[in-house]
């Protein structure tokens, strides 16, 4: 049996656009067959009590997990032994580029914006050594490919840039993406659900996979929430998560249900959801949630029950 996530990072509070993300990769997983499996992404940006916050609401939301909830702060080994393996097959390499090194340096032309130029690549022991009394190196991928090609259930067939990313950071943190792919291998996650802000990831994460022997997860990049300027919807947006939502009398279940309602499903509970769910008839567009009061001038944000 294969199995489904999802993978916060316990940074403060969920919103109603990263419910309904969890939302969906719990009826992607459950309508499959799938475990559904919780790991916190704790390796940075952690923020004391939200873990157990996040944790509740989506309890609240009626999703259910399979075994304990793992913690990327407890795995170190895992991405240290992983590390070690590419470091013996001669596919890292130490890269002292800052942030402007990077934006200043000439890129091949046509290059994807971000993608590393490759400065560190060739440098010789010599160099190195002369680098590291600079400041701590970072640990890049020795990639061999410019790009791959992934298949996603909303979006097809999707190519995306593979340039040499890092994966270990030089404060000594495992880059997010080699604990994502080291995570979803040993785990047996063999199906991603996620924000779509993450489908440009997915072509580098599925390329590690391949050179760490881990099968490539089906995946579907589902549509972020925005608010009524068309951004990405933020706590600041107003009452967007369930405690801003509890403060203006709306319950968690009321939320769950304005959730139901965008994707399409019944909203009388999430096993009701469940039953309906059908990934062909989703929304692919982004999901626009405007706080604003509506015109019944009820006070309530529009899509709320009145
Ligand atoms: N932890 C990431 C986030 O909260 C999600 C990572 C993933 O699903 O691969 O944005």
């Amino acid at each position: 049996m294969g199995a489904g996530r999802f993978a916060p990072s316990p940074s403060g509070d969920l919103h109603l656009g990263n419910l309904r993300t969890a939302i969906l990769a719990w009826l992607f997983a459950r309508s499959t067959e799938r475990k559904f499996l919780m790991r916190v992404e704790d390796l940075d940006r952690a923020r004391a009590g939200a873990e157990a916050q996040q944790l509740s609401d989506l309890a609240a939301m009626g999703l259910s997990w399979d075994g304990e909830v793992v913690r990327q702060s407890e795995r170190s080994n895992l991405y240290a032994a992983a590390l070690d393996g590419l470091r013996d097959r001669g596919l890292l390499y130490e890269c002292f580029c800052t942030r402007r090194d990077i934006a200043d340096a000439p890129s091949a032309p046509h290059a994807a914006p971000g993608t590393y130029p490759g400065t560190c690549r060739g440098l010789t022991e010599a160099e190195r050594a002369a680098k590291r009394e600079m400041r701590p190196a970072a640990l890049r991928l020795r990639t061999e490919v410019g790009s791959f090609t992934v298949t996603d259930e909303l979006h097809g067939a999707y190519t995306g840039v593979v340039d040499d990313f890092v994966v270990l950071r030089n404060d000594g943190v495992p880059a997010y993406n080699l604990a994502v792919v080291v995570d979803d291998g040993i785990q047996g996650i063999d199906q991603v659900v996620r924000g779509d802000d993450l489908l440009s990831s997915a072509p580098r994460q599925a390329y590690l996979a391949k050179l760490l022997g881990y099968g490539i997860p089906a995946y579907a990049h589902v549509p972020l929430a925005l608010n009524s300027e068309g951004k990405r919807l933020a706590k600041r947006d107003g009452a967007v998560t369930l405690a801003q939502l509890a403060a203006e009398g709306i319950d968690a279940d009321a939320a769950r249900a304005v959730i139901l309602a965008s994707l399409g499903l019944p909203t009388s509970s999430i096993d009701a959801a469940l039953a309906a769910f059908r990934p062909a008839s989703l929304p692919t567009d982004p999901w626009v949630f405007t706080t604003s009061p509506d015109a019944r001038g009820t006070g309530k944000p529009i899509g709320w029950p009145s």
